[in-house]
């Protein structure tokens, strides 16, 4: 039976993850050519004497060493000599094999080897890798860490690493320091500075915001702004949820607004000129989990990385319900390698997300003990 659909203006969470890829820019990566032979010279691959196979198992006189980084042109290999080669270090003119340390004795001030060599034995040869002018990285292609190690070798300039900056910023009058039963804590603004700097963002926490348009609207233009800006509360539907409409008011583009998600369902995202603004809900389970989803994707996105797939997989240990029309992330514990629910109270239940070390995905209709699922680890 098809499931009921309350809310069919909702966006399915991936099409919202694929909205947010796509609105962010890559930054420019051209493509990736091999600037000379790679290697750039028959080289050792061990650490032992460079020699000619053909000499067999004869002993051999060293002429000296070669080290990483010499020039092999100080010496000439011929029959009946060798040169004690480093690995990484060019190999000399006339030799065509290198016998590995382990396989060779000195006695007599001869080297006697042990195996019978073959020539290119433990050699990388030059151009194996790559040919000078090969493409080796199509322009636009994903700055991975490999990725980066590869420019630095062709010679292309490598920006020092850097974190991109994440200002946090909460809403509500409710948040005080010291709070009256009518008041709570900010708890999302510390939480979630601490998961955009797990995250590698350089963090910067802004003073908590009031409900109030011109407050809002002075921080989202604030002209020392980060290029992520995460805020928490304010994008539901209550009487004083205003960054919806003062993010329209402003000519954001607002991206999605309301995803097919429990909990979760008011998430935000708009950009603001350049500035990305993740409209989190202000219920802390809603904040904390709609951050560990869009958050990487933004971050990624903006340095050029592949996206993130932050899912596993795993079987539940007992029956969840889900009798909503959104899929459920439930908190669990991991424990014998299944995924054990915590009893919740819902998107407000910080004290059960603080136990649990995952968080299961959970189809309308519910799971039944067993069955297999995709989770999310708890950060
Ligand atoms: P809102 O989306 O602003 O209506 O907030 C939803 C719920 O989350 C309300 O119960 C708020 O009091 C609570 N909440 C909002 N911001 C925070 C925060 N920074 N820390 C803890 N709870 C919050
Ligand atoms: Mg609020």
């Amino acid at each position: 039976m098809a499931m009921s659909c309350d809310h069919p203006e909702l966006l399915p969470l991936e099409e919202a993850l694929r909205r947010l890829w796509e609105a962010l820019p890559a930054p420019a990566a051209g493509e990736v050519r091999a600037d000379r032979d790679d290697p750039a010279a028959d080289r050792a691959a061990m650490d032992g004497v460079a020699l000619r196979a053909a000499d067999g198992r004869r002993p051999r006189r060293l002429l000296g060493t070669l080290f990483a980084g010499d020039d092999p042109a100080a010496f000439r290999v011929e029959s009946g000599t060798g040169v004690r080669i480093m690995t990484g270090a060019a190999l000399p003119p006339g030799a065509d094999a290198i016998v590995p340390v382990e396989q060779i004795t000195d006695a007599d001030g001869l080297v006697h080897v042990q195996v019978d060599p073959d020539p290119g034995d433990h050699i990388r040869v030059r151009g194996e890798q790559a040919r000078a002018g090969d493409l080796l990285q199509p322009a636009g292609a994903p700055l991975t860490v490999a990725a980066l190690g590869l420019r630095a070798q062709v010679g292309l300039p490598v920006p020092a690493p850097a974190r991109l900056r994440v200002d946090v910023a909460s809403t509500g009058d409710e948040l005080v320091p010291d709070p009256e039963p009518w008041q709570i804590r900010d708890s999302n603004g510390p939480m979630l500075a601490a998961l955009a700097h797990t995250l590698g963002a350089e963090v910067h926490r802004r003073p908590a915001l009031p409900d109030d348009p011109e407050a809002l609207a002075a921080a989202l233009t604030a002209p020392d702004g980060a290029p992520i800006l995460l805020t928490s509360g304010g994008v539901s539907m209550g009487e004083h949820d205003h960054l919806p409409s003062v993010l329209a008011g402003l000519g954001a583009r607002i991206l999605f607004h309301r995803i097919r998600l429990k909990p979760g369902k008011p998430m935000l995202a708009a950009l603001l000129g350049d500035r990305l603004v993740l409209g989190l809900p202000g219920n802390p389970v809603s904040a904390y989990l709609n951050a560990l989803l869009f958050l990487p994707v933004a971050l990624a996105r903006l340095q050029g990385q592949p996206p993130p797939d932050p899912w596993r997989s795993g079987r539940l240990a007992a029956r969840v319900k889900n009798k909503g029309d959104r899929p459920l992330l439930h908190p669990c514990r991991r424990e014998d390698g299944l995924l054990h629910p915590l009893p919740s109270k819902g998107s407000g239940d910080l004290v059960t997300l603080a136990r649990a070390e995952a968080c299961a995905w959970i189809e309308p209709g519910g799971l039944e003990a067993g069955a297999e699922t995709r989770w999310l680890p708890v950060l």
